[in-house]
């Protein structure tokens, strides 16, 4: 029963050695096994996408705390320095770390609204017109409280919101609640719920962690909720609360019910709208790619290909949404064949960041050569033509394992609303959808490198 929170401050007052340790733990959500509960680690990180929460809820695991005190051994010291150096001097001088250091990643909120990529009240448009009282811009100026980063990196980017409030029965107290918020949370539970009120926004953030939520699931799924009842197709007796855009008191009930599941409609919808939409109708606008909800990209058909394809269904597999932009800067869409390649050597590529443990936000860091001299280090001795067979190889294992599991890429269902919605790459097309998934069934098909 006890929150995300409580369970951190528990184990830190109980475990010594701080520093040394990384907690993993769930809330209630996992305990409840929401489909799309995660799992937090280092307070305001998460394991955040296709539901471990519930695994570890499923299993009774409340939480896991890994700590050391070992490390690895490096072949050279003063080389180690080096390469150290070179990638901490990246890091500093980068003018994309410095933006995610001076806004973090909620810079993106109006760039992406202002190219018409920002999906709004369940991607009915990609444009919000509350857009002002929910940028990376306001939270820092009025809100922003402190920066934080992982262990050892420079960037800092991790941004903490100061929320502060009164008690209602006494004058002149206040608690003051420490959020972190990013992009995709902003985009979820503001523009996507119609939502534009910022502390009512952060109220509602504030509550989806302390369960231990995705917060991009859970946007959508609220999103589709309401539209469906908008629709006729759920009924407030379903809903018990009149679902409404922008309306964020009956969001956090919402979230409440999804969590406790009190009937039909929530255990519905508590395993995401896939499954919600599949019992109640309105498949067209559920936002689900893979049965995973969508973030926060309508850039173009790159954004969502990706995330069809892609081995976790996340836009981090393959960055669909930045190769979008790229071919928006030069005015040219690319041929379903040519998208589908430049997502699968991004995607092998992204195999071996990840095996390495780099964040991806730091990934134009981390360039081949400096990723083979850092391993180098390590004792491997790698070539460059090692990488590209190495990181096909992860991928393909993954894909494997989705098989066997019963994925298939001829089953993948496309949400009619991202074709009706307009996009900065304009209307997209249904056949050039599926004839990138039929390549990419092909290159999949062929034998490896
Ligand atoms: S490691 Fe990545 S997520 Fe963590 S602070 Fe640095 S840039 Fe941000």
């Amino acid at each position: 029963m006890r929150s995300n929170f409580t369970v951190g401050r528990i184990i830190r007052e109980n475990e010594p050695g701080a520093g040394l340790r990384t907690i993993m733990r769930i809330g209630r959500a996992g305990e409840r096994l929401v489909s799309y509960a995660c799992v937090t680690t280092e307070t305001y990180r998460h394991f955040g996408r296709l539901g471990l929460g519930a695994v570890f809820g499923s299993k009774k695991l409340k939480a896991v705390m890994v700590s050391g005190k070992s490390s690895l051994p490096v072949r050279d010291k003063s080389q180690y320095r080096e390469v150290y150096d070179e990638i901490y001097r990246a890091a500093v001088k980068s003018e994309v770390m410095k933006k995610y250091h001076d806004l973090g990643t909620a810079e993106n909120i109006l760039p992406l609204n202002e190219l018409g990529a920002l999906p709004t009240k369940n991607l009915r448009t990609a444009k919000f017109d509350g857009v002002s009282g929910i940028s990376g811009e306001k939270f820092a100026e009025q809100y922003l409280g402190r920066r934080l980063a992982c262990s050892h990196c420079p960037v800092g980017c991790i941004h903490i919101a100061a929320l502060r409030e009164p008690y209602e029965d006494e004058v002149y107290f206040y608690k003051t609640s420490m959020i972190s918020y990013d992009y995709e949370p902003i985009y979820a539970l503001g523009p996507m719920l119609g939502n534009s009120d910022t502390e009512g926004m952060l109220r509602l953030m504030d509550m989806v962690e302390a369960y231990g939520l995705d917060a991009m699931s859970t946007g959508v799924a609220l999103a589709w909720a309401t539209e469906a009842m908008e629709k006729g197709i759920i009924s407030e007796k379903e809903a018990i609360i009149r679902l409404n855009w922008g309306d964020y008191r009956a969001y956090k009930e919402g979230v409440r019910m999804i969590v406790e599941q009190p009937n039909e409609f929530y255990r519905a919808l508590a395993h995401g709208v896939e499954y919600a939409s599949s019992v109640y109708g309105g498949e067209d606008y559920a936002l689900a790619f893979g049965k995973n909800e969508m973030p926060g990209y309508h850039t173009g058909a790159g954004a969502h290909i990706g995330i069809l394809i892609g081995a976790r269904h996340s836009h981090l597999d393959n960055a669909g949404y930045s190769i979008d932009q790229k071919a928006l800067a030069r005015n040219k869409n690319p041929l379903p064949e040519e998208l589908v390649e430049a997502l699968l050597a991004e995607e092998r590529w992204r195999q071996i960041l990840s095996s390495l443990a780099v964040c991806f936000f730091a990934r134009g860091i981390y360039l081949p050569e400096t990723v083979l001299k850092a391993l180098r280090q390590a004792g491997f001795d790698l070539s460059i033509e090692d990488l590209p067979r190495i990181g096909e190889e992860i991928h393909r294992e993954k894909y494997r394992f989705k098989i066997r599991e019963g994925f298939s890429l001829e089953s993948l269902r496309i949400p009619g609303r991202i074709l009706e919605t307009l996009s900065p790459a304009g209307r997209l097309d249904e056949r050039y959808i599926r004839e990138a998934i039929g390549h990419f069934r092909r290159l999949m098909t062929e034998p490896e490198s």
